[in-house]
């Protein structure tokens, strides 16, 4: 079966899922676009064969020809269109986040569990990196004894004069937060955010670089640390201190260069390098699980506790002082093997 997916809102990501979606994976092709910006959705139609342009993303969803979709608007359009894919009984894909608010993304879980399927996957595709994926293998092997500490750098080469500090504790520390919850199989249930002396090349309104400290429900404390105007590359990095060893994330370089008494090799230049196959895999199990009439990785609720902590941590560098985060109990649905879900995911997958 080939699934006929479309893709609403085209531009930087939405046009590279529409690339690995038509060159890169299998199963899928795009039959629909639409975007706010009709110019830009014509031009991206024009290179797709056979694929509508829509005038709304309501339009898109409701057509007949679309098997499932693709939500790569604008943050805060994006309720509206999970909504209305529930509603249509079609699985979407949506990218982080969820929704900007935690009404919206209760709305959202109030109407997957009233219809009573899973049909959402929130775009965290750290889960899928291959290093990652490694990493929470060993923790749950035991390799190291129950998990103490974890320590998450986010160091990006610059950022756009644009970016805020709140914008940083959203945007990019998300990333940190999810995959935090998912290795570590625990909720946040507090953050405090730390201003560390400011690097002289960060613009004026952001404070940079910043520590976002995570107390998880299993008393494992995580350490966030965004550095967003680092000039050297996209470093990732990750450690987690166990009880009897540690687990890291090893450097992506492919080769190690050694010369003249010293070695190096490659920093990525940024995110689309490092997560590339990421990206693909993310991407190939969503069209896997929908052409087998399935559902799979982050949830609803992944990305509803995603926003939270994302709140918590704005809260919490607006005061200085720690911030809870309060969750809903969490819905059936939601729970490891509950009906519904279709796939065997562990912990908070
Ligand atoms: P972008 O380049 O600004 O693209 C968003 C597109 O959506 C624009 O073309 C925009 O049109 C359009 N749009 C806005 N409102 C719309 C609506 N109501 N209906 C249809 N189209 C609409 O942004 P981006 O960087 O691709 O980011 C898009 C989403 O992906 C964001 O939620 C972002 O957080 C997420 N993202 C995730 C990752 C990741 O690592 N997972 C990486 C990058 C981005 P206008 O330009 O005319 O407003």
């Amino acid at each position: 079966m080939t699934v006929n997916v479309g893709v609403i809102g085209v531009g930087m990501i939405g046009q590279d899922h529409i690339r690995r979606l038509t060159h890169v994976l299998s199963g899928a092709r795009v039959a629909a676009v639409t975007d706010a910006d009709m110019e830009r959705a014509q031009t991206v139609a024009d290179g797709l064969p056979g694929a509508k342009l829509h005038k709304t993303g309501q339009d898109l969803i409701e057509d007949p020809d679309v098997d499932a979709v693709v939500v790569a608007s604008w943050g805060p359009t994006h309720e509206e269109f999970v909504l209305a894919c529930i509603a249509a009984g079609k699985q979407v894909f949506c990218e982080k986040p969820l929704a900007t608010t935690r009404e919206a993304c209760e709305r959202i879980l109030d109407a997957e569990v009233a219809a009573g399927r899973r049909m959402v996957m929130v775009g965290f595709m750290r889960r899928y990196d291959d290093a990652y994926r490694t990493m929470k293998e060993e923790l749950a092997a035991g390799t190291i004894g129950a998990p103490l500490m974890y320590y998450s750098g986010h160091r990006n080469p610059s950022v756009p004069p644009s970016v805020t500090t709140e914008g940083v504790l959203v945007d990019t520390c998300v990333h940190d937060i999810d995959v935090s919850r998912w290795l570590l199989d625990s909720e946040v249930v507090s953050t405090q955010v730390f201003s560390p002396r400011r690097a002289g090349q960060a613009a004026d309104v952001l404070q940079d670089p910043l520590l976002l400290m995570l107390i998880m429900a299993n008393d494992v404390i995580v350490n966030v640390e965004a550095a967003v105007n680092v000039a050297y590359g996209y470093d990732i990095r990750g450690e987690v201190l166990g009880e009897t060893g540690t687990i890291e994330l090893a450097e992506s370089s492919k080769i190690i260069v050694k010369r003249e008494g010293r070695y190096s090799g490659r920093v990525p230049a940024d995110w689309r390098e490092r997560f590339l196959r990421a990206y693909d895999t993310e991407f190939q199990e969503w069209i896997d699980a929908v052409a087998a009439g399935r559902s799979t990785g982050p949830s609803s609720w992944d990305g509803y506790a995603a926003t939270l902590v994302c709140d918590a941590a704005t809260e919490a560098y607006r005061t200085g002082a720690p911030a809870p985060v309060t969750m809903r109990e969490k819905p059936d649905l939601y729970m490891v093997g509950a009906s519904g879900d279709g796939h065997a995911p562990t912990g908070t997958d």
